[in-house]
């Protein structure tokens, strides 16, 4: 697999789950790496472990603060990796959040969430970086959509409509900005993290059996994919939806 080294790269909501697994395997790879992390409890110290254990394996990288919906909170974030590393190489828009209810009950809150983390802070982090890789001339963008994006959900109508918006705007960009930006997605299907901490055991039970693969996919069935689009063997890819899904979506 491709080294990284000279590579700088961004991965927002990386305390955790995807995230923390796709910034370490980046920092593995040699790439100096951006942890972001959300103006939340807790978040900066979870932050500084991922930071120590990339550390500890002889890698580097900065932490940075920024909640990934928020304009003002995006654009200083950029302005201080740039002022440190310049444009990031990659950008991982990873960060994300999910909730659960029939659209019928639905909070027009937990609609609008929704889609200011998971949509906008896609738009949001990509908007600021983007003008630095288009005048440098190169960059890779990889989005973390969802195979519910592709085959939608139940009670997930609002992440699912977030998610195939990422996919959408993946494959609208990678036509606005090829050859000079790579922009691909990684569609995971059911992976054990944090996120999943509210999914009741008989859902999660019922899921794993419908699966091809037959379980739950770990951090580490998704990672590596991650490395490849941000690696220079992935330079013919753009607009595509990668899934490491156990076989749930097959689109
Ligand atoms: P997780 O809850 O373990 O991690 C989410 C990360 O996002 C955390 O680091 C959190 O701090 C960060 N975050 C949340 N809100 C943020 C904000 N406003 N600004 C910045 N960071 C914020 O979840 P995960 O399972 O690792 O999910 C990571 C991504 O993968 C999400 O986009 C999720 O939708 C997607 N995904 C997850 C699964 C799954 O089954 N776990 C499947 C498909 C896609």
């Amino acid at each position: 697999m491709s080294r990284l080294d000279e590579t700088v790269a961004l991965v927002t909501g990386s305390t955790s789950g995807i995230g923390r697994g796709i910034v370490t395997a980046l920092a593995a790879a040699g790439a100096t790496v951006g942890i972001n992390y959300p103006p939340f409890e807790g978040e900066r110290e979870r932050a500084e472990d991922v930071l120590r254990a990339i550390e500890e394996n002889g890698g580097n990288g900065v932490l940075l603060e920024a909640d990934v919906s928020s304009e003002d909170s995006v654009r200083s974030m950029v302005q201080e990796v740039e002022e440190a590393y310049g444009t990031p190489d990659v950008l991982v828009n990873n960060a994300g959040i999910l909730t659960q209810s029939p659209l019928a009950e639905m909070s027009v809150e937990m609609w609008d969430e929704t889609i200011h983390v998971d949509l906008r802070g896609v738009f949001l982090v990509t908007r600021f970086v983007l003008p630095g890789m288009l005048d440098r001339g190169s960059g890779k963008i990889i989005n973390v959509a969802s195979q519910l994006g592709i085959k939608g959900g139940e009670e997930l109508v609002h992440y699912s409509a977030a998610k195939a918006g990422v996919i959408g705007m993946t494959r609208a960009l990678a036509r606005e900005v090829s050859p000079t930006v790579n922009v691909n997605a990684i569609a995971p299907g059911p992976i054990e993290t944090p996120l999943m901490d509210d999914i009741t055991a008989e859902w999660k039970t019922a899921k794993a059996a419908e699966l091809p693969m037959k379980r739950f996919g770990t951090v580490e069935d998704v990672a590596p994919t991650a490395v490849f689009l941000a690696s220079d063997e992935s330079d013919y890819y753009t607009g595509q939806v990668l899934s490491p899904d156990g076989g749930d979506a097959m689109h």
